[in-house]
């Protein structure tokens, strides 16, 4: 039986066997944390499925634990891997009662009880059990990849969101980033309820949500489009940090504002498959509600996650200004 098999079907945990030098323990459904005997002073999480569509990751994390199991791949870090939503995934829906990504640091308090708020909770639980773990605690660099993939086209394929942070971005964090081949990095200007801002903001980790490419069904995903992730995983679990860039510089943008839908009759004024990192004009209204309505002023022209057809106070879109 295949590993993804296995985890849906609950029996992943007594399937896998890890080397003697990987201390092994599932904290929860789909959360394996991997200590290495000898410790060490890195931390990483990795996190997929947090969207139960988004199947390339979890395909991508399958492989890698398989490695890991198998001894071909070295791990040089205090790991934690965490398949989101698994009952989600079962149904290949993005969530069950509501999203996931919108729920941690708490918020999941102001969701009524479902799949997702008990899951917001357990992930919060489970995170900060493993920096309880005493080499987890003492390890200086701490780093976070969320992945997903994207529901909508992009002019960029892959790219990364980094939460807001008070603190600096770590620059060891940003070129590996740079070295995985991504097209773009996106810098956050508020607080949010992704994964990725809780483990950034409770417990100072360089976190990022990044996005792969494309959602498709499990099974249909062509592996060899994320070569570059396979790899900038491969490289970082091993400790090994050589990656180097070999597309066109990287983009940046930061984000400048949220568009936030507060009333049903809500309109986004593009068409409903807009890509992301759409260039729009300046003066253009690009969405309304009544009382409210957002324009674009120049240089504040990029559109990211145009969805106007999210739950009333959600994000239907980000506004982005290119940085140079
Ligand atoms: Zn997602």
């Amino acid at each position: 039986m295949d590993l993804l098999t296995l985890l849906f079907e609950k029996k992943l945990e007594k399937a896998l066997h890890f080397p003697p030098a990987l201390k092994a323990s599932w904290l929860a459904e789909g959360v394996l944390q991997l200590l290495p005997q000898e410790s060490k002073a890195d931390t990483l999480i990795l996190s997929v499925g947090i969207h139960g569509n988004e199947t390339a990751p979890v395909e991508l994390l399958i492989q890698l634990v398989s490695q890991l199991a198998l001894g071909s791949l070295p791990l040089q870090h205090n790991l934690l891997l965490i398949f989101g939503n698994v009952p989600a995934m079962r149904e290949n829906k993005r969530y069950i009662d509501n999203d996931l990504n919108r729920m941690f640091g708490g918020r999941h308090q102001n969701f009524p009880s479902g799949n997702e708020s008990q899951r917001a909770m357990e992930l919060e639980t489970v995170v900060r059990q493993f920096f309880r773990e005493p080499a987890v605690r003492a390890s200086t660099r701490r780093w976070h990849l969320d992945l997903h993939t994207a529901i909508r086209g992009s002019c960029h394929e892959q790219f990364a969101l980094l939460p807001f942070q008070a603190r600096e971005y770590a620059s060891d964090f940003l070129q590996w980033l740079e070295g995985s081949d991504i097209d773009a990095l996106v810098f956050h200007n508020a607080a949010g309820g992704t994964f990725s801002h809780f483990t950034s903001e409770h417990f100072n980790v360089e976190s990022c949500t990044m996005e792969v490419g494309k959602a498709r069904p499990f099974g249909q995903n062509d592996l060899s489009r994320f070569n570059n992730i396979t790899l900038a995983l491969r490289d970082v679990v091993a400790g090994s940090f050589l990656i180097k860039r070999e597309k066109p510089i990287m983009k940046r943008y930061r984000v400048i504002d949220a568009i936030i839908k507060q009333e049903d009759s809500f309109r986004l004024h593009i068409p409903e498959d807009t890509k992301n990192f759409t260039a729009l004009p300046d003066g253009f209204e690009i969405a309304s509600q009544p009382n409210q309505f957002w324009k674009i002023t120049s240089p504040a022209n990029f559109i990211l996650f145009p969805n106007a057809h999210v739950a009333i106070g959600q994000r239907a879109g980000l506004l982005l200004v290119q940085l140079t």
